[in-house]
């Protein structure tokens, strides 16, 4: 039986010296120590022993399974390290390959407008404010001095979502949060840009939807000329220094008096071209002395405060701006046209 079990050892350690991998070890290791392997097998014979010959059997035994054991594990050990060493070489990374440039975003012409207007107007000491783009009727129309069925509000053709709930029509609902907040403080000295809602068949120079910035100067003594110059100064910074504005007679139901408000064609420079229709003039605002009754509801004494208002469509100033004619341009999101803003 010892004879047997040197046979089977040397058998064992010659086939493991000719292994190759993994699989053929693992079934190597079955064949030779498994449940039903060669040295179990051996073993079983066991029982015919006398008693003195067991002990010594089962020390030759137990040093030939350790043999077996000693090798296989050294094998294992060895496939391992080939295998790490394989799939280290194989996500070799060559940092000297260049990099992939990543696309760059630009800011949108209308948020580069936007920026530049409230530039102008807190270097003249004004602030931004915000508010809802879904308001009240209340502060959208009747705190404008246009009470329910008046005609004007003809004129902001609105989506409702209910009777008192709508798409704002215009930033001013903004200018009226504003006072109220104040509470008859003064100066009040804000301009507010943002998005508005109005019904409208979109086209070239049309869109429901667009951005507006308007501004609200209340204070003691305010009056026309202020607004006037505060107006001029402003084209001058957005459009240049040589830019002249002219005001004429309008109708606003928050404003009284009220002007719309032009200013030479940056195009042409005052001679007339395809933009300005040969007029020289461009209509870019609409303004005008706040109305009392508008302080009024406000809460501002219209005997003791005066204040202007003014607003301006965003895009109308970015299409004068960049030559854009289709006001679409803005909202169909053509990479194309927004990648000519990455430098600006
Ligand atoms: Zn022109």
């Amino acid at each position: 039986m010892r004879e047997r079990l040197l046979a089977l050892k040397e058998e064992a350690l010659g086939e493991l010296s000719r292994v190759e991998n993994q699989q053929q070890l693992n079934d190597l290791r079955v064949k030779y120590l498994g449940k039903k392997g060669r040295l179990t097998e051996i073993l079983r014979g066991m029982g015919a022993l006398s008693a003195e010959e067991r002990p010594i059997i089962g020390q030759a035994a137990n040093e030939v399974r350790g043999a077996i054991e000693a090798v296989i594990e050294e094998k294992q050990t060895g496939f391992q390290k080939a295998e790490t060493e394989a799939r280290l070489a194989a996500e070799t990374i060559d940092v000297t390959l260049p990099g992939r440039p990543a696309a760059r975003g630009a800011v949108h012409p209308i948020s580069k407008v936007i920026e530049e207007i409230e530039d102008i107007f807190i270097g003249m000491g004004y602030t931004v404010a915000e508010g809802p783009e879904v308001e009240q009727d209340y502060y959208n129309f009747e705190a404008l001095n246009l009470p329910k069925n008046h005609p004007a509000r003809d004129m902001q053709d609105s989506f409702y979502i209910t009777d008192e709930l709508l798409m704002r029509t215009h930033t001013s609902p903004v200018q009226v949060r504003t006072m109220e907040k104040m509470k008859g403080q003064v100066p009040v000295k804000i301009i507010c840009p943002g998005k508005v809602y109005r019904r409208d068949d979109d086209d070239a120079t049309h869109s429901h939807l667009f951005t507006q910035i308007e501004g609200l100067v209340i204070d003691r003594n305010i009056r026309m000329s202020d607004l006037k110059g505060t107006l001029l100064q402003f084209v001058q910074e957005l459009f240049g220094k040589q830019t002249q504005i002219r005001m004429r007679p309008s109708f606003f139901p928050f404003t009284e008096p009220s002007a719309e408000v032009d200013v030479t064609c940056a195009m042409c420079g005052g001679s007339g071209c395809r933009v300005c229709k040969q007029t020289g003039w461009l209509e870019i605002l609409g303004s005008g002395m706040v109305h009392p009754r508008v302080l009024e509801m406000a809460g501002y004494d219209p005997q003791e405060y005066s204040g202007f208002a003014f607003g301006l469509g965003v895009e109308r100033v970015a299409m004068l701006k960049y030559d854009i004619e289709d006001i679409r341009h803005f909202y169909t999101n053509d990479l194309r046209f927004l990648k000519q803003f990455v430098h600006l």
